[in-house]
């Protein structure tokens, strides 16, 4: 079995327990067992071109990550890619606006797109789809004047002729299929590891690990099951 790659997706630090938070306190556990454990963590960009390692991204752009995140991974030096939405920017609030955004990019985080909106792009016309990815990016050029070459799908939903646009448009673009990548993963609906099935400290501390495989894929399993069925979670 080769040695395993992955892309992991954190969206809120905050101890609320919901299904998008992880505990701040949980958070450093886990990077300071990856600094202990001298596990490769890589740019998104280049865990493609390497033969292990992992990456770390956060969806949707929270606030608390200003604190709990940025320095932690700057003190560090782990590389991870924050996506977000525009029109969260913009508004501020319990997202980081621009110019925390512009902080967290000075503190060496890559800012990726995430949509202006937060729209389940399966199912909104594609030149619609387009516009909402395409606006994201211009949006983050714009106002921190650095090129955006990654993207991930609000939802992890996209549709055959979106990822066709997206192939062209940006380096990479992230899905929310849960598993590890694979060498000919298509770089328009990277497969991503959610850290909500990796909580337990015991459980991340195996993502590396056979057992640790073994338990994703089954979790991978059930949630797939759950989705065809359409019981709730
Ligand atoms: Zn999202």
């Amino acid at each position: 079995m080769p040695p395993p790659r992955a892309i992991l997706t954190y969206h809120s630090l905050d101890p609320s327990g919901a299904v998008t938070s992880l505990a701040p306190a949980t958070f450093r556990r886990q990077m300071d067992f990856l600094a202990e454990t001298a596990t490769p963590v890589l740019p998104l960009s280049k865990l493609l071109h390497s033969d292990r390692g992992l990456a770390l991204t956060f969806d949707d752009g929270y606030r608390n990550l200003l604190h709990h995140a940025v320095p932690l991974l700057a003190q560090r030096q782990l590389p991870a890619t924050f996506f977000i939405n525009s029109a969260a920017a913009h508004a501020g609030g319990p997202f980081l606006d621009w110019s925390a955004l512009r902080e967290a990019a000075a503190a060496g985080v890559e800012i990726g797109a995430h949509g202006i909106e937060h729209l389940d792009l399966a199912c909104v016309p594609l030149p619609q789809a387009i516009a909402q990815l395409d606006g994201c990016r211009r949006a983050i050029e714009d106002r921190l004047g650095v090129a955006v070459r990654t993207c991930a799908y609000p939802f992890g939903r996209s549709t055959p002729q979106l990822r066709e646009w997206a192939r062209t448009a940006f380096h990479l673009t992230c899905g929310t299929r849960l598993r590890y990548l694979r060498a000919n993963d298509d770089t328009a609906d990277l497969p991503r590891l959610d850290v909500y099935y990796l909580r337990n400290v015991a459980w991340f501390r195996r993502v590396h690990r056979p057992s640790g495989r073994a338990y994703l894929q089954f979790r991978a399993l059930l949630r797939e099951a759950r989705t065809r069925w359409s019981v709730a979670p």
